[in-house]
């Protein structure tokens, strides 16, 4: 079964993973309520299917205005996103999640999967996010890296300073993900998920990371 990004993201909160202040909508008249309720001047509106490459096809949009945000509603609720992603009659959008939008300062990649020869659950990071990663893994290898966790034990801290490195965190960073990766596992695993994909896990101008997109599989 696959999560809209909007339940993925509730999830990631429910295991103290940084996410975005969001609401979900279904009529382009609650959009007005939701830019007030989050607050501040620009927002992200988002079409919810089960499909990426949304920002490329006009699905994701940054706003600095209630108004636009109620426009970009109305385009899409209720017809069919097609992305690079999807087939070409694409999927229907019935949702909108509107969230607070992030000054991103870098895009990271950071997913996990089910290894079935391994018998484990692998995670795999690279510094070049919000991009396919297919396309990294195949044309720069060794700005990806794939660490297998041991059931047992869960994440250890030398796992998160590994990919940290990869990833190019700094100290304070490298902190986060040692927070961030111990908690993915668990949700993976207390939540039977078979896919969980974070891209992009941005650095924030602040200097902190957080989770910008949510893909989640579970295992049915
Ligand atoms: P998709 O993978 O379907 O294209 P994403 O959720 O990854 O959709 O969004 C596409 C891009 O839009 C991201 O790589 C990021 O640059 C930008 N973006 C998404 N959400 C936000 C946000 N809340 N604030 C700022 N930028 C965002
Ligand atoms: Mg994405």
């Amino acid at each position: 079964m696959n999560l809209h990004e909007f339940q993925g993201k509730a999830l990631f909160a429910e295991y103290n993973l940084p996410v975005s202040n969001g609401k979900v909508i279904y009529d382009a008249n609650d959009a007005l309520k939701a830019c007030r309720d989050i607050g501040g001047s620009k927002w992200v509106v988002k079409a919810q299917v089960h499909a990426g490459g949304r920002g490329k096809s006009g699905g994701v949009k940054l706003v600095d205005t209630p108004d636009d945000a109620i426009e970009f509603a109305k385009k899409w609720l209720g017809k069919r996103l097609v992305t690079y992603q999807t087939d070409a009659n694409g999927q229907l959008v019935s949702s909108i999640l509107i969230e607070e939008c992030t000054d991103i300062a870098d895009e990271l990649y950071l997913s996990a999967v089910v290894d079935r020869a391994s018998q484990r659950v692998v995670f795999i990071a690279s510094s070049e996010g919000g991009v396919n990663i297919e396309e990294v893994a195949k044309n720069s290898p060794e700005k990806v890296i794939y660490e297998s966790i041991d059931p047992l034990t869960g994440a250890q801290p030398f796992q998160a300073r590994k990919i940290s490195k990869v990833l190019g965190l700094n100290q304070s960073q490298t902190k986060q993900f040692s927070k961030i990766l111990p908690n993915l596992m668990k949700l993976f695993v207390n939540r039977d998920l078979s896919l969980l994909e974070i891209n992009p896990l941005v650095i924030t101008a602040g200097g902190n990371l957080h989770c910008l997109d949510a893909k989640i599989n579970i295992d049915s």
